[in-house]
């Protein structure tokens, strides 16, 4: 069966695009055949595996068109057992584009359909809101997983998150989990980010992922190089993290 792992927090920087790209290669390298779905307008997903001139026809026209199919706009990457479902700026008009269409909230899941069983994995990326879009990438996902800023304010906002999947639960999506929570960007240096993991911990119990992800130059750098950290930085701590959490991601489905 294929596993459908949508990645969302509706606030912004907090490490869903990285958790994206790396859990899929992390997935790609264990030789399970992974699709990465970018649904962010930012695209920063599809930017990290694919070339800008190579990218024709993308995820807007799957969701909006009635010509374009899903396979037409799945792209190989440049790494074995991974491909790319790529996002432009124009999947910021999905919204007032599919306004008043009573389907539009299913759009991605019917879309899916027709290419998910290829699939062991298919990892989706989300944009830092809690509209149309991540409801979409809710509404066609098996699994949920969180990742949370390691800061201060880590919690702040996660209430309404949990609104949203319990919305989503009630109605489209009533087999849709929590596959786990991912503290990101963490430096165990500092008091302040052990109390925010204790404050996670208290919060999610054992829906926290034992891996944490700690705040790296390396991770940070990879995106520049359009590599995944697996061949950016191989013996990074990102990189064994970010294999450590596919590890965990299979063992919890
Ligand atoms: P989001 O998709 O939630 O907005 P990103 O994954 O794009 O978050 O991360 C935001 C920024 O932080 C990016 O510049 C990214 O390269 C950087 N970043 C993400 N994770 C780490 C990390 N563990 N260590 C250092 N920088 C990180
Ligand atoms: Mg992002």
């Amino acid at each position: 069966m294929t596993i459908v792992i949508t990645i969302a927090n509706q606030k912004g920087g907090v490490g869903k695009t990285t958790t994206a790209i790396n859990l899929a290669a992390a997935l790609a390298a264990k030789k399970k055949k992974t699709l990465l779905v970018d649904m962010d307008p930012q695209g920063n997903s599809t930017i990290s595996f694919l070339q800008d001139e190579s990218i024709d026809k993308s995820i807007y026209d799957a969701l909006t068109g009635t010509t374009t199919q899903l396979k037409e706009v799945v792209h190989k990457a440049d790494l074995d057992h991974l491909w790319i479902v790529p996002s432009r700026i124009s999947l910021a008009k999905l919204e007032s584009k599919l306004i008043g269409d009573f389907d539009a909230h299913f759009r991605l899941r019917d879309r899916l359909e027709s290419v998910r069983a290829e699939y062991d994995f298919i990892i989706i990326d989300t944009p830092p809101t809690l509209g149309l879009i991540t409801v979409n990438a809710l509404v066609a996902a098996s699994h949920l997983l969180i990742p949370i800023q390691s800061s201060y304010y880590a919690l702040e906002g996660t209430d309404d998150l949990l609104e949203t999947l319990d919305k989503v639960k009630s109605r489209p999506n009533p087999d849709l989990q929590v596959i786990g929570v991912l503290i990101t960007l963490h430096d165990k240096r500092t008091t302040l980010s052990r109390d925010v993991a204790q404050k996670i911990q208290e919060a999610f119990g054992d829906k926290v992922f034992k891996t944490v992800i700690s705040r790296s130059i390396r991770l940070e750098e990879s995106p520049a190089y359009k590599e995944s950290i697996f061949s950016f930085a191989p013996h990074s701590s990102g990189a064994f993290e970010y294999y450590s959490l596919s590890e965990e991601v299979m063992a919890r489905v």
